[in-house]
């Protein structure tokens, strides 16, 4: 018995849908398979289910035989015609490997390293700081298998023994899964891994290869690296990304099937630098944070998860090294600078005696400013200066905490964004806002709306090619073309602000048209989730003033919005016509400019004439010998890293007493 349908689960039957399918189904007695454009797989493996590569919109048959055939297909069609399945509890379960590889920037060696720094590399500064001490080599061997014909009479024994190395694997998973202390986020990576080791493909793959007289190694590594090898022949980004995850699950299985353990960071001595190619989930989720100086990695970027997880625990980082994380394989000491992206392979003797000073320096002002924490700042006249934090992922709200943030000022949502091989979902997006607006309430959390463009590309939205990515279709520019992102965000916005104090601001605004549409997007939504009943708060609607434009015009957008947030990264890029990211102008880039001080008094002197708030979210916020110059000029917030908060809550503290 069959039946057919258009599948409606919103992006299809990729992982978590696909894995509540194969729960769903393995809840009948009947055999269950799917069918899409003529080929049948079991509808009780996610891992067949998910190379099915099943699309939203595609037409699929439910094809049921036994006793419960009939309320299979009923329940099963159910599922597939429901937008929301799949949705409605945690984040999307991403892969690390993939997730960092993706957005790894270049790494080049130095060109002319600095004095005393022969043995220089350079990768993508992911998490501020210096450290120096021990190179600690995490590259775990390849697995191989004994490549020896099992007997007749040895089979029956390899499969008891492959069977409890995969129970003995997902009882681990389960272990980890049961832990209070993993982020949603990396939940979501265990459990992905979980449903792979519990899948029939690997296991029945593995199976096959040992009646046919192969070890259980080889046969699981066998197993794995065909089934990986067809999710990477898949002709999608997502599906693609699951090759790691099998391999993953296959080597755990490998380690107990041998009796090892893979190489652990249990042991990673105190203070040690941690060296790899890529760290993984399952290193991540047991890495004993606390005791790593350092992290130095060939893959990630500044948004990958290790790079988030660093800048969390206060951990400098240089991601991104590519191959060149070869030659620290059999470094002694290492020395890194997470502001600027240098590694010293066995400093010599002076850069030691500096890498040493600037730890022991920072440790020392670090300690002298944990009594700033509590500190509310406030001007010479008594007007209390919002010191905030930014941030792009739930993981550093603790870090903004502990360092004594007054709100977010600046939330980066493009990371949600960028993290998944889809977009995210409404109600994603609502409780990931919800989430944060209750974690900082009563203080402001302020969302900026998506701002990503071609440089940035991610899945799910085509960027044209374009000559000049910075200056062309990004941040509110693409979200008011697309408003089918721009809307769900918003409605999500709406959503999270019944939870507290939400704000939301909009990026690269050049135009007061691009307000005026936002508000009526705005407004249109706010109707919508009216008329279906769901709760929402409206909220304060601000702009970054990133552009020259936005300046030029800031009398006339402050009366249109509630305040104003200079985001002086873009606006210095833009005034000096000096591309950010390109260091051979990076001596024009420069916020102290005359040029660009005086954009930021025009734009303060715009917004306190028309009385709303003025804050600063780019860089220079943070600048201890800027603040007190941002604030004569009237700014009243300043959002900076965590790790800037207590030096300029200090700061004005110092100018308001003044010192
Ligand atoms: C800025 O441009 O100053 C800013 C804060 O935004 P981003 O660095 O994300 O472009
Ligand atoms: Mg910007």
């Amino acid at each position: 018995m069959e039946r057919s349908t258009i599948v409606r689960v919103h992006e299809g039957l990729h992982a978590r849908p696909a894995t509540r399918f194969v729960k769903l189904a393995k809840g009948f007695e009947s055999d269950v398979e799917l069918v899409k454009d003529g080929k049948a797989v079991s509808a009780k493996s996610s891992v067949k289910l998910m190379l099915l590569a099943v699309k939203e919109n595609q037409e699929v048959t439910v094809r049921a035989n036994g006793a419960d055939a009939i309320e299979a297909i009923e329940a099963l069609i159910g599922y597939l015609e429901n937008p929301k399945a799949g949705l409605d509890d945690e984040a999307e379960p991403q892969n690390p490997a993939n997730d960092a590889g993706q957005e790894a920037a270049p790494a080049s060696v130095l060109q002319s390293p600095p004095a005393g720094e022969a043995n220089g590399l350079r990768g993508v500064a992911a998490s501020e700081g210096v450290a120096i001490g021990p190179a600690f080599a995490h590259f775990p061997p390849e697995i191989a298998g004994q490549g020896r014909l099992l007997q007749a009479d040895e089979i029956a024994g390899e499969i008891d023994r492959f069977r409890a190395a995969v129970a003995a694997v997902q009882a681990r998973m389960d272990r980890a899964l049961a832990q209070d202390s993993l982020s949603a986020g990396d939940r979501g990576i265990v459990a992905a891994l979980r449903d792979i080791a519990a899948d029939d493909s690997l296991t029945g793959e593995a199976e096959k290869a040992i009646k046919g007289g192969n070890d259980a190694v080889s046969a699981v590594i066998t197993a794995a690296s065909t089934i990986a090898a067809d999710f990477s022949a898949v002709d999608d980004h997502y599906l693609n990304a699951r090759a790691d995850d099998v391999h993953a699950v296959g080597r755990q299985i490998c380690l107990v099937l041998l009796g090892q353990d893979d190489v652990s960071l249990e042991n990673i001595p105190e203070g040690a630098i941690l060296i790899a190619d890529d760290i993984g989930a399952w290193d991540l989720a047991r890495a004993p944070l606390k005791r790593i100086g350092g992290v130095i990695c060939g893959h990630g970027g500044a948004t990958s998860h290790i790079a988030i997880i660093a800048r969390s625990h206060g951990i400098p980082a240089v991601l991104g090294l590519g191959d060149q994380v070869n030659a620290l394989r059999t470094a002694r000491d290492v020395a890194l600078d997470g502001n600027t992206g240098h590694v010293i392979i066995d400093p010599d003797a002076a850069t030691r005696a500096d890498y040493a000073g600037r730890v022991e320096a920072a440790a020392k002002e670090r300690a002298g400013l944990t009594a700033f924490k509590t500190v509310t700042p406030k001007r010479a006249d008594g007007k209390v200066i919002e010191v905030a934090a930014n941030i792009g992922s739930l993981e550093e709200i603790e870090a903004a905490q502990e360092a004594g943030a007054m709100g977010v000022g600046l939330f980066r949502t493009e990371l949600l964004f960028m993290r998944h091989m889809h977009l995210p979902s409404e109600d994603m997006q609502a409780e990931t806002y919800a989430a944060l607006a209750k974690a900082f309430a009563p203080y402001p959390v302020i969302v900026r709306t998506l701002d990503i463009g071609g440089d940035k590309p991610i899945a799910g939205i085509e960027f044209p090619d374009e000559e000049n990515p910075f200056l062309g279709w990004r941040g509110i520019r693409m979200c008011l073309d697309r408003p089918d992102i721009f809307k769900r965000q918003l409605r999500a916005l709406l959503r999270a602000a019944v939870h507290g104090n939400i704000k939301v601001m909009l990026p690269m605004v050049s135009d007061i048209s691009e307000v005026t549409r936002t508000r009526a997007l705005v407004d249109e939504c706010a109707a919508e989730l009216k008329a279906e009943g769901m709760p929402y708060a409206t909220f304060d609607l601000g702009v970054m003033i990133e552009t020259p434009a936005a300046v030029l015009i800031a009398p006339a957008l402050a009366k249109e919005v509630a305040f104003f947030s200079i985001g002086t990264n873009d606006l210095t890029q833009y005034i000096m016509a000096a591309d950010r990211l390109n260091p051979t102008v990076a001596k024009l880039n420069d916020v102290t400019n005359p040029a660009v001080m005086s954009a930021i008094e025009l734009t303060a002197k715009a917004g306190v004439a028309a009385g709303i708030m003025v804050g600063m979210c780019g860089e220079a916020a943070g600048r201890p010998d800027l603040i007190a110059r941002f604030i004569e000029m009237g700014l009243t917030e300043l959002s900076m890293s965590p790790a800037s908060i207590q030096r300029a809550k200090k700061t004005i503290m110092a100018m308001a007493a003044g010192d």
